[in-house]
C-alpha cells in the first residue's frame, strides 16, 4: 500500500455527523490524480466546506468522487480517458490534513471504493499506467476495428455472392446458346450426316 488508508467507507468518526461515504488517503499535496476510467469531469468548489475542490467523474455507470484537490487540470465538461491526469491531490474544504478523499456513487448511492482501492494505489506507477492505456487502446481499437471488419467482410461476402451469381448466369447463358448452336448445325446437318452415313455404309 503506497498511500495509508485513514478512514474506511462507512467509518464513523467524532468530527463527522454520518457515516464516512468514501475512502482517505494520506497522501502527499500535489501528487497527480487519474482518472479511473473514460468519463466526463465536473468539477466542484465547496470551498473551506466538505470536500473543498472536488472532481465528479461520470462514467456509463457510475460517479467517481475526488475531494480535497490543490489543483484542478480537467476541465469542466471534459471527456477523459482511463488514467489521464485529471487534477492533483490537497488539502482543500474540510480536512485534517493532506488526503485523498475517493468516494463512488451508483444508481444516487455511495457504494464501497474498495474495488478501485488498488487503481488509487497504483495509479502513479508507471508499469500500471502502461498497461491502462494500452488495454484502453485495445478496447477501443477492438471495438471500432470490428464493426470494421464486420461491416468490410458482410460486404465482401455479398459482392463475391453477387460476382458468383452472374458468373454462373453467364456460364449457364453460355452453355444454353453453345448447345443451342449445337443443336441447330446439328439439325441443319442432320440430312447430310444421314446421307454420309448410309453412303459410308
Ligand atoms: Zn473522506
Amino acid at each position: 500500500m503506497k498511500y495509508k488508508i485513514t478512514s474506511n467507507f462507512l467509518a464513523k468518526e467524532s468530527f463527522r455527523s454520518h457515516a464516512h461515504n468514501g475512502i482517505d488517503f494520506s497522501m502527499p499535496i500535489g501528487t497527480p490524480l487519474r482518472a479511473i476510467q473514460d468519463g466526463v469531469v465536473k468539477l466542484a468548489d465547496y470551498g473551506d466546506i466538505n470536500a473543498g475542490k472536488t472532481i465528479l467523474l461520470h462514467t456509463e455507470s457510475k460517479t467517481f468522487i475526488y475531494g480535497h484537490l490543490s489543483k484542478f487540470i480537467a476541465k469542466n465538461g471534459q471527456h477523459v480517458k482511463a488514467g489521464d491526469i485529471i487534477g492533483y491531490s490537497g488539502n482543500t474544504g474540510f480536512s485534517t490534513g493532506a488526503h485523498l478523499h475517493f468516494g463512488v456513487k451508483e444508481g444516487g448511492r455511495y457504494i464501497d471504493p474498495s474495488p478501485y482501492v488498488d487503481f488509487i494505489q497504483n495509479m502513479n506507477n508507471p508499469s500500471f499506467i502502461a498497461k491502462l492505456q494500452h488495454a484502453s487502446d485495445i478496447v477501443t481499437l477492438n471495438g471500432l476495428e470490428f464493426v470494421k471488419i464486420l461491416s468490410e467482410t458482410l460486404s465482401s461476402i455479398k459482392l463475391q455472392f453477387i460476382n458468383i451469381f452472374i458468373r454462373d448466369v453467364d456460364y449457364y447463358t453460355f452453355f444454353l446458346q453453345i448447345m443451342k448452336k449445337a443443336f441447330q448445325i446439328l439439325t441443319a446437318h442432320s440430312c447430310f450426316l444421314y446421307d454420309m452415313f448410309w453412303r459410308i455404309f
